[in-house]
């Protein structure tokens, strides 16, 4: 009688090689099976070759979800803390970055070899590059063609990833078993992208590229899919529209034809006593110019751009009737503008929506309907925040399925 496995694991990125690792050692046998020519590439490029492997500070609320419930109890079994422990095992040097965030001191390499590791400490085997055709099942064994031949296994657990960067082997696969297999799924689309403006929006704001700096960004509204959300964080000017931490976030909640808000002054506030209106009420300001008085609280190419925008360059303060000085404030403190759309797939760092988590066990990651069937890590609609969220929820859901199998 051919072998049978207690799991194979279709996908051998974060999840699917954490997965591997966790369940091997609790003495599974398991097999990986993955396309790629080479494993574990979205990691070596994570984080700028850093990999941002976590965040201290990783919660249910740095989640999207149609049900914001579902990551808890994943969460609180395998925490950021846990996957810390495991990095610190593995003598991996870290260090805090930015509001919790775990980089490597060295490279994301070092995460990957972690991965290897426990997957051999567990006897996991991973065959690699290996197509995967079909996937049936017969009574309680599930059917794996491939075409190296065909596996059988207990389980089988599906954990391709999402749809950013095409160009090293991302597929819709986990999505269309769900369908296969009648699950609902969430449709896709990017998150964590830059987005991009018509000309007209974006004015002549396309000749500060490579200028950065804090903001307050809104977008998204109560009623769209995943609500509304505020960050207090950098952003970048580029030639294509807008980047950089403060609008990769807001992106995710960005719904196409909604509008965002930029108060380009909110950092400033939050971290001082300052209000915007001490610049535009000060009658100490009349002799001197819109730029010059703007250039007090914003860089000043983007003071002078401000400017340019309302007519008032080389315009002095006193001269600037009460219409404009209102409009002016609105444009720095409250820029309400339409993205055109996003950089997509190329530059997303995620996908939003993916295998509806009504159809799985929160617990264990299976499939409410076919016993032995599992989703984990990206494929799921769960979406991390920026910041090491969503390898967390790699190693979080790939430990929960692995307690399962
Ligand atoms: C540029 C970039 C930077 C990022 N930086 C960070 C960061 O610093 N911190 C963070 O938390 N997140 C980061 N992310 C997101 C993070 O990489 C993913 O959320 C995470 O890798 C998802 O893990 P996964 O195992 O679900 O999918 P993946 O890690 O993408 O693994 C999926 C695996 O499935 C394989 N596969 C795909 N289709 C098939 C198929 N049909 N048959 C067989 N195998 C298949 C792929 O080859 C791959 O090995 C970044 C993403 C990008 C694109």
């Amino acid at each position: 009688m051919s072998k049978i496995w207690d799991a194979v694991i279709i996908g051998g990125g974060a999840a699917g090689l954490f997965c591997a690792g966790v369940a091997g050692q609790r003495g599974k046998k398991v097999l990986v099976l993955d396309h790629a020519e080479v494993l574990g590439e979205k990691i070596r490029i994570s984080g700028g070759g850093r990999c941002n492997f976590t965040n201290l500070h990783s919660g249910p609320a740095n989640f999207l979800s149609l049900n914001s419930h579902f990551v808890k109890s994943a969460l609180a079994r395998y925490s950021a803390q846990d996957f810390i422990k495991l990095v610190q095992s593995h003598g991996i040097g870290y260090h805090e970055k930015h509001q919790g965030q775990l980089f490597c001191d060295d490279s994301a390499k070092k995460i990957i070899d972690l991965l290897f590791a426990e997957c051999a400490k567990g006897g996991a085997k991973i065959r690699n590059p290996v197509m995967v055709e079909s996937i049936s099942r017969d009574g309680d064994i599930w059917a794996i063609q491939t075409n190296a031949g065909i596996e059988k296994t207990k389980s089988v657990v599906m954990a391709t990833g999402g749809l950013p960067v095409p160009a090293i082997g991302a597929t819709t696969y986990s999505l269309d078993i769900a369908k296969q297999f009648g699950l609902n799924v969430i449709d896709p689309r990017p998150a964590l992208v830059p987005l991009s403006f018509t000309s007209e929006t974006f004015s002549n704001l396309n000749e500060l590229a490579g200028l950065s700096l804090p903001v307050r960004i809104s977008s998204g509204s109560k009623g769209s899919r995943y609500g509304a959300c505020r960050f207090n964080e950098d952003l970048l000017l580029t030639h294509k529209g807008l980047s950089g931490p403060a609008v990769l976030q807001a992106s995710s909640y960005w719904v196409e034809g909604e509008t965002i808000h930029i108060d380009w002054l909110g950092a400033i506030e939050l971290n001082s006593s300052f209000h915007c209106d001490e610049i535009f009420d000060n009658e100490d300001n009349r002799l001197r110019l819109t730029e010059t008085i703007l250039a007090s609280v914003l860089p000043q190419r983007l003071a002078r751009a401000f400017a340019e925008q309302r007519n008032l360059l080389g315009r002095k303060w006193a001269e600037v009737s009460k219409k404009d000085r209102q409009a002016l404030k609105e444009l720095i403190t409250n820029w309400s503008v339409k993205p055109a759309g996003t950089l997509g797939w190329k530059k997303a760092e995620v996908m939003l929506g993916g295998v509806d988590t009504k159809e799985l066990d929160g617990q264990t990651m299976m499939s409410r309907n076919y016993l032995g069937l599992y989703f984990i890590g990206e494929c799921v609609d769960v979406t991390g925040h920026l910041g090491g969220h969503n390898f967390q929820w790699a190693w979080s859901s790939g430990f929960a399925c692995a307690q399962a199998l």
